[in-house]
């Protein structure tokens, strides 16, 4: 990724497929549909624009680049080309299929962690900012709040998706003499529908991200992390405490801009 623009940070970056007029491919414009993932963040809700600077080590020293939010694939690339496109029993269907993993309905922008700590710890105009616990904070919420953090348990949140599509492709195989064009373009996206409405829930844990990030410096609630992941089953996170080193190099940085 050039630019320091990260646009997904799932793992696994399979390149996808085309197979006649079924697409998962990765690429930011995908050809013939003309889709390009990344327009959720550039060209996304006011809620998608916040950045970090992140200091990165380069021979002429350290230098700043400022992070984008994540281009998440709601149903993930991965997922759709290893359990749809790459099933030869569904080649028929897949002839009749006009879909695109990258159109705007399977696309959603979200923070990554380090955003969340750059509003609430060290963005200038995130508001007046109190001590608490061993943090400097600010007291607003940012202007991503509930939505979860696309690096905190990416592959559990996967393997979900990965189970969804293995259950529709199950109905999909029996019914496929009688499958019409695009029913399973329309049943993938309402599939995309049914994971954002998840995602939008998830953030909501806890009494949503800004609650959790209060309790979780006042260590009043263990379960803080809940909702910041993706997956339904999230994984047990103690709170992080910011290295000052990383924070010295960081501050250095920002001032030799
Ligand atoms: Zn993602
Ligand atoms: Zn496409």
């Amino acid at each position: 990724m050039s630019s320091g623009q990260q646009t997904d940070s799932s793992k696994r970056h399979t390149e996808g497929l085309l197979v006649k007029e079924f697409c998962t491919q990765r690429k930011s414009k995908c050809d013939p549909c003309g889709n390009k993932y990344d327009d959720c963040v550039k060209n996304g809700p006011a809620v998608a624009a916040f950045k970090f600077p992140r200091a990165i080590n380069k021979s002429g020293g350290i230098e700043v680049q400022d992070i984008s939010q994540n281009a998440h694939h709601i149903l993930c690339i991965a997922e759709v080309t290893k359990v749809i496109s790459k099933d030869d029993d569904l080649r028929r269907v897949l002839a009749n299929t006009k879909y695109c993993v990258n159109a705007s309905v399977n696309m959603i922008a979200l923070p990554l962690f380090s955003h969340t700590v750059h509003w609430y710890c060290t963005y200038d105009d995130s508001g007046d900012k109190q001590t608490i616990g061993s943090m400097v904070t600010t007291l607003t919420p940012p202007p991503f709040v509930n939505l979860p953090n696309h690096c905190f348990d990416h592959g559990r949140y996967n393997k979900e998706v990965e189970t969804t599509l293995g259950k529709l492709k199950a109905y999909v195989k029996e019914a496929v003499h009688k499958f019409e064009t695009n029913e399973l373009a329309s049943a993938l996206d309402n599939i995309s529908n049914g994971f954002r409405g998840k995602l939008v829930k998830r953030g909501l844990r806890e009494g949503g991200t800004h609650t959790a990030w209060m309790a979780a410096l006042n260590r009043r609630n263990d379960n803080w992390y809940k909702p910041f992941s993706l997956a339904k089953n999230p994984r047990e996170r103690a709170f992080p405490r910011r290295s000052k080193r990383t924070m010295d190099r960081l501050v250095k940085a920002l001032l030799n801009r």
